[in-house]
């Protein structure tokens, strides 16, 4: 089967008949360590259309600058010089100056340590935003004030079933296969559904709201400009909000009630 696809084969069919103007009879592959033949009958007219078709295709593509390298485990080949993703190692390229001045190993290097630090800041972010969300519950705030900014905290409402609690009524009743890996739609069909016991589907309606936390953060200037354009008011819940102090842009927290 591989021998009747083989490409090279094809190709040879096509040079040979070409070149010697001699009908090909069989196509013969030699495994060389133990020299023995694998022979399958020669390419059909079709075939060979297809085999020409290609050759013109990759002959243009590569003459349009269009013949683009595919990593695979042989790289680098021959031609690494050739390729784009090997060109620059094997043969240093001219300086360019698009890189303002920076050598384009020190850019590399730089960029990749800039995102190593970004991963770090973001797992520090997280862990100070963690702590923040822990203070605005344990002392009931709905927003924080540093020096220059303040930070807006509020628990949302978000439509759809906790998959955790949803699994707890569902699992004792042999229903979970039904809805794995909680599909909402499925589930929501399932509710409906005559085979449910009756206690399950109200208990499942019951648990439709899932909580998540929106945490938002806004110099003074911004929440200024929000403020006038009404945007503030949006973001603004309960019994909080933020009282401008005339035109000046300072901003002064107001809690009433
Ligand atoms: S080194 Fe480049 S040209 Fe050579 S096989 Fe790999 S990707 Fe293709």
């Amino acid at each position: 089967d591989d021998l009747e696809k083989n490409l090279q084969l094809t190709l040879y069919q096509l040079a040979a008949e070409q070149t010697w103007h001699l009908p090909v009879e069989r196509l013969t592959l030699y495994h060389l360590r133990s020299n023995t033949p694998c022979s399958c009958a020669a390419r059909d007219e079709a075939r060979l259309e297809e085999a020409r078709h290609l050759v013109l295709e990759v002959a243009q593509n590569i003459t349009d600058g269009k013949f683009l390298a595919t990593e695979n485990q042989y790289c680098p080949c021959d031609f690494a010089e050739y390729c784009p993703y090997y060109r620059q190692k094997v043969t240093p390229l001219e300086e360019v100056d698009i890189l303002r001045g920076m050598a384009v190993d020190e850019a590399v290097e730089h960029y990749v340590s800039l995102q190593s630090q970004i991963k770090e800041l973001e797992s520090q972010l997280d862990e100070i935003k963690q702590m923040i969300i822990s203070f605005c519950q344990a002392e009931g705030l709905n927003r924080v004030y540093g020096r220059e900014h303040a930070i807006t905290y509020r628990l949302m409402d978000k439509t759809g079933f906790s998959e955790d609690e949803v699994r707890g009524l569902l699992e004792p009743e042999g229903l979970w296969q039904r809805v794995l890996s909680l599909d909402q739609s499925r589930l929501k069909q399932l509710i409906t559904d005559e085979a449910i016991a009756k206690d399950v589907g109200p208990e499942c309606t019951r648990v439709w709201t899932v909580e998540y936390h929106s945490f938002s953060s806004v110099s003074y200037r911004q929440l200024v400009e929000m403020t006038k354009d009404g945007i503030a008011g949006a973001v603004v819940q309960g019994n909080h909000f933020f009282r401008l102090n005339g035109s000046s842009a300072r901003v002064n927290p107001h809690v009433t009630g």
